[in-house]
């Protein structure tokens, strides 16, 4: 990626990280704001709590966002912003206007999502089987895995 490129995902990623900071400071100011408020109606607790449950899982998406950017900028600072944290190839720019913090390349990303398909199915057949299931997975189809899981739920509900 050219300095000029990189210049202008470190300020995409920048300002991103800055919204994040903003709505955080924002979130503690309204959750100082709902505490005082608290303390002068007590029966108002219910009602606030709930909300900062949602607030609190808000928050922890931001976090882990937050982090995916610290992470990027500090790639950008190392040299290594936009190579393949699996397979060291570049990661496409196009991928990279999508997902600036992206760490894996399109096809690593895709390996790494079928994986995951692929333990999905290896579980629920084997919760099926009640027993190891002794197949070679990785030369399934694995896009005829979706397929494959609601054959055997069906087969599941039969039985
Ligand atoms: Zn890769």
């Amino acid at each position: 990626m050219q300095k000029k490129e990189l210049k202008h995902m470190e300020k995409l990623l920048k300002s991103r990280k800055d919204i994040l900071l903003k709505e955080f400071e924002e979130r503690v100011r309204k959750y100082r704001d709902a505490v005082s408020e608290k303390a002068a109606d007590i029966a108002d607790i219910a009602s606030s709590s709930s909300n900062e449950v949602l607030e609190i899982a808000v928050a922890e998406e931001d976090a882990k966002e937050l982090k995916q950017i610290e992470d990027a900028l500090a790639r950008i600072k190392a040299g290594q912003y936009g190579v393949c944290e699996q397979c060291g190839q570049v990661i496409k720019k196009a991928r990279l206007k999508a997902i600036p913090f992206a760490t894996l390349c399109v096809v690593c990303k895709e390996e790494e999502e079928r994986e995951c398909d692929v333990k999905a199915f290896r579980e629920r057949a084997e919760e099926i089987a009640d027993r190891p299931v002794n197949m070679e997975f990785d030369e399934i189809d694995t896009r005829r895995l979706g397929k494959k899981i609601s054959e055997l739920e069906r087969d599941d509900n039969r039985n």
